[in-house]
């Protein structure tokens, strides 16, 4: 049967070639969603605190949870608790946090633990960026389970082209092992190193997944968008360049595609013949 008889009106905005690929990954037998938060599912904010899904992005992530043989997480820069503050979807969704530092499974799992080296060398980032941070207006720092994260956004241009040259040289010289990732408005220094496409990896193999679909906004976005293969599908928000095989304008457009999907993995659903 086509598509358009089987889901109606869904997704009349999203573009063919995108709900054709669509319509092929939601007949996959297990499902992955995979999906950024912030500037994907929430617009970006000025207080990353009040940062929010859209409605209806929440509610195409409720009803992808609800289905069997699907498992939504969501994978963010954020730290866990963080993260669990401002998506508050309950334990069904994998999360995880510092870009795959952090991840909550459904059985409770280790928590991060620093060695020394570790515990010595994030000493050494919080010496240099807290005296970084205390010579510029509006730049921030904000610590991480296993770094810190330098915030810019609120910052003059000037600012924070100068936080982003002094951070980088300060630690390269101070620091050398830290792991630095360059976001929009946000620098990220890390003492244990892993990317969102590990991260990708590692929840494809635990939730056994046939294929994925990710999407995300950021650079940091493109490690998972590398990590996917043929069968999986990649939704870049918004501009920048992209590994991402599709792309939609911002978290709204985000929000349509993730109601097909939906739309589509129900109507695959009632038609499969119950296997339980
Ligand atoms: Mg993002």
């Amino acid at each position: 049967m086509a598509i358009d008889d089987r889901v109606g009106q869904a997704g009349s905005g999203v573009r063919r070639d995108l709900r054709d690929a669509l319509a092929v990954l939601a007949a996959t037998p297990r499902l992955l969603v995979a999906l950024d938060f912030d500037g994907t599912l929430a617009p970006v904010v000025d207080d990353p605190e009040k940062a929010r899904a859209t409605p209806e992005a929440s509610r195409a992530v409720e009803r992808l949870i609800a289905l069997a043989d699907t498992r939504v997480a969501l994978v963010s820069g954020r730290a866990l608790k963080d993260l669990e503050q401002v998506a508050p979807f309950g334990d069904e969704v994998l999360l995880v946090g510092s870009h795959g530092i952090e991840l909550r499974l459904d059985e409770a799992d280790d928590v991060l633990a620093l060695d020394a080296d570790e515990r010595q060398q994030l000493g050494v980032l919080e010496q240099v960026l807290d005296q970084m941070a205390g010579t510029l207006d509006s730049v921030w720092i904000e610590p991480k389970p296993a770094g810190f994260a330098v915030h810019t956004r609120l910052a003059s241009e000037r600012h924070s082209r100068v936080a982003h040259l002094v951070a980088i040289n300060e630690l390269k010289a101070e620091a050398p092992d830290a792991t630095v990732r360059l976001g929009k408005d946000v620098i990220e220094f890390s003492v244990r190193s892993t990317t969102k496409g590990e991260a990708v990896e590692h929840l494809r193999r635990y939730t056994h997944a046939s294929a994925v679909f990710y999407a995300g906004d950021d650079v940091t976005d493109e490690d998972a968008f590398v990590a996917l293969t043929a069968d999986d599908l990649g939704l870049k928000s918004g501009v920048g360049p992209t590994a991402a095989d599709h792309r939609v304008a911002g978290p709204a457009e985000v929000a349509s595609v993730l109601s097909l999907l939906a739309t589509l993995r129900e109507a695959h659903a009632a038609d499969a013949p119950d296997t339980n």
